[in-house]
């Protein structure tokens, strides 16, 4: 059994919609087919979850009218029963009616997963029209999460019961990335991006012969083109170097993906919608790693540093406690670096939770920070490698590996 990916770039329109059903027919009989939301759905319906939290209805109506005429447009290009697409609409309808029941975050899954549900049911549909046998499944019945909303974690022995349960091998199956269910029956979502991890849950617990992301780049390239104009594709990935790979933020796979497939030695192919017949990438358990060197860039960064405010130095009761703050801020450190006397960290400058968790560290330090950073990882570095990075920077930090560097660098002005 073959388990394919297509996330929102793949299906944004009428004619992403037919053509995966063309690689489906094609290249993925009997195959697990995992979608995400269309095009910029999930952005438009966190718009729409503020709107509602805050109660604003008029930008409530506005924002509900656009992502369903986005649909009712993708739609009427393709033939099919949609009745079921209505139904959904009619429940976010009914739902936005309610008062407000829960946190947020609580809210914002019970909305923002509705984009997969509309996404497979337009597609289930069109595939089932074009003569494919399609069963279409509710990935919320199926995979089981604890109540962490937003950041939903699976309770494998319950999803794959479930998954081995309800997963048929005759016909193609159609469902969604990135959400879940708690055990009472309330939406989960698994963070953003996540439908990438969905495939690899379904390829776990199925014990699946591989799972293909299609995207619309050629593979896993070194480096995001949107830095880099010769970058190059890596035909061969260890799951080792995929994992740091996305670790250090390469956007193309989300990290969460490999692990479980690494665990049953299931292959991953990196693949283009554009280019069905190109090989792309593949990740698996190669003896060798492929040397050649990947640029990771991270905008936006965040340089803390704290001081302790008497003379004393940053010690280990004073880490647990720093790490603390952050965990419960929701940042994640993506670098740090201790000396005697003070001890820094590099973060996505996230403007909904940075500024409160500053606050925090004020109470036991002086905090300076500095801003507009960039943080740039190179995997499989040489010496020519950091100083094409570096050329008009200023470098406020490095950390060096075996075979990874973090460069923290500020444009010269
Ligand atoms: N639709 C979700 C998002 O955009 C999940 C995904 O695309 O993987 O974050
Ligand atoms: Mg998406």
């Amino acid at each position: 059994m073959k388990v394919f990916k297509f996330g929102g770039a793949s299906v944004k329109d009428a004619a992403g919609v037919k053509n995966l059903a063309e690689i489906v027919q094609t290249q993925g009989q009997g195959a697990v087919v995992v979608v995400s939301a269309m095009g910029k759905t999930t952005n438009a319906l966190e718009e729409l979850v503020r709107a509602y939290v805050s109660q604003r209805s008029d930008g409530m109506q506005d924002k509900l009218q656009t992502i369903r005429a986005y649909h009712e447009n993708v739609m009427q290009s393709l033939t099919g029963d949609f009745s079921s697409v209505y139904e959904t609409f009619d429940q976010l309808d009914a739902y936005l009616r309610q008062p407000i029941a829960g946190h947020y975050d609580e809210v914002y899954d019970q909305i923002v997963s509705l984009g997969e549900v509309l996404s497979t049911q337009i597609i289930a549909a069109y595939l089932s029209k074009a003569g494919l046998s399609t069963r279409w499944l509710d990935a919320r019945q199926l995979i089981a999460t604890d109540a962490t909303f937003r950041e939903g974690r699976v309770d494998w022995d319950e999803t794959n019961r479930r998954i081995n349960k309800a997963v048929k091998k005759a016909a193609v199956t159609v469902t969604q990335g990135f959400i879940g269910q708690t055990p009472d029956g309330r939406t989960t979502t698994l963070g953003r991006e996540g439908s990438d991890y969905t495939a690899a849950i379904f390829a776990y617990c199925l014990r699946a012969e591989s799972v293909t992301i299609w995207k619309d780049v050629p593979g896993v390239l070194n480096a995001d083109p949107k830095w880099f104009n010769e970058t190059v594709l890596l035909e061969k990935l260890t799951y080792q170097d995929a994992i740091e790979l996305a670790y250090y933020g390469a956007t193309v796979i989300h990290p969460k993906t490999i692990k479980p497939l690494q665990n049953r030695g299931i292959k991953l192919y990196v693949r283009s919608f554009l280019k069905p017949d190109a090989a792309g990438t593949v990740i698996g358990n190669f003896e060798q790693h492929l040397l050649t060197p990947s640029f990771i860039f991270k905008v936006n960064q965040l340089l803390i540093s704290l001081h302790p405010n008497d003379f004393s130095f940053i010690a280990e009761d004073n880490l647990s406690r720093i790490f603390g703050r952050f965990a419960q801020a929701g940042v994640k450190i993506n670098l740090m670096q201790n000396t005697a006397i003070s001890f820094s960290v590099v973060v996505d400058n996230n403007p909904e939770r940075v500024p409160a968790l500053l606050d925090q560290l004020r109470q036991d330090f002086r905090v300076t920070y500095n801003e507009g950073l960039e943080l740039i990882t190179i995997r499989y570095y040489n010496q020519i490698t950091i100083d094409r990075v570096l050329v008009n920077k200023k470098l406020l930090l490095e950390q060096k590996s075996r075979y990874t560097v973090q460069l923290v660098a500020k444009d010269i002005e």
